[in-house]
């Protein structure tokens, strides 16, 4: 089978990878960005954008809230006054929403096509994984060599990380007391965010 070709989409991955924290996450975050600044900065003037968006009765409060913090308020104006006439009950999917679910199944589907090329598995195993809500999503979508080989290291991770948290409450025992702190001593940070998805806004773990 031909390996398939490394785009776009391969790159923006890649740079993911090693990073800590939900790649697919990150990526998923940085689609919603682009879908509403793309929308405020080119299409807020044109009528069919949105009356398209009318049809979906507006966004989640995630994604209202960062409208209001963008603070365009003829923008704002425009949009918010067209969805008030519009009035859809109950409302859809937040379109932001939508588009970040559709960035991270590309994203998913993108890792799973070549995760089994070495140069990938090492960036996935350097950085923090697929949070388990995407780890479950390429799951259910993708079964293949590549997705049992991506679902081993994260259960091999899985077990780390709960020892890991074991090993900072047995150090909190006043006999250990003074034992220095190793990587035990950030575990929770990672797996709140292996169960609940995310990444560091700072970029450090
Ligand atoms: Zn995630
Ligand atoms: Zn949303």
């Amino acid at each position: 089978m031909a390996k398939p070709g490394r785009h776009l989409d391969f790159f923006a991955l890649m740079e993911e990878l090693p990073r800590p924290g939900c790649p697919v996450c990150r990526l998923a975050d940085r689609a919603e960005h682009r879908f509403l600044e793309v929308l405020f900065y080119e299409h807020i003037n044109d009528g069919h954008v949105r009356a398209r968006l009318r049809e979906t009765g507006g966004f989640c409060r995630r994604h209202t809230q960062a409208i209001l913090e963008a603070g365009d308020a003829l923008g704002s104006s425009l949009l918010f006054g067209d969805l008030l006439r519009g009035g859809k009950q109950p409302p859809g999917p937040c379109p932001a929403c939508q588009a970040g679910a559709e960035a991270a199944r590309r994203a998913e589907r993108c890792l799973l096509q070549h995760f089994l090329e070495p140069d990938v598995a090492a960036a996935y195993r350097a950085g923090g994984g697929l949070c388990r809500r995407h780890l479950d999503e390429a799951m259910r979508s993708h079964r293949s060599a590549a997705s049992q080989q991506l679902l081993e290291v994260e259960e091999q991770r899985t077990r780390q990380l709960a020892a890991e948290c074991a090993e900072f409450v047995a150090k909190t025992d006043y006999r250990r007391a003074g034992e220095p702190l190793g990587r035990e001593g950030t575990a929770w940070r990672r797996a709140a965010r292996k169960l609940g998805g995310g990444y560091p806004l700072d970029g450090a773990e």
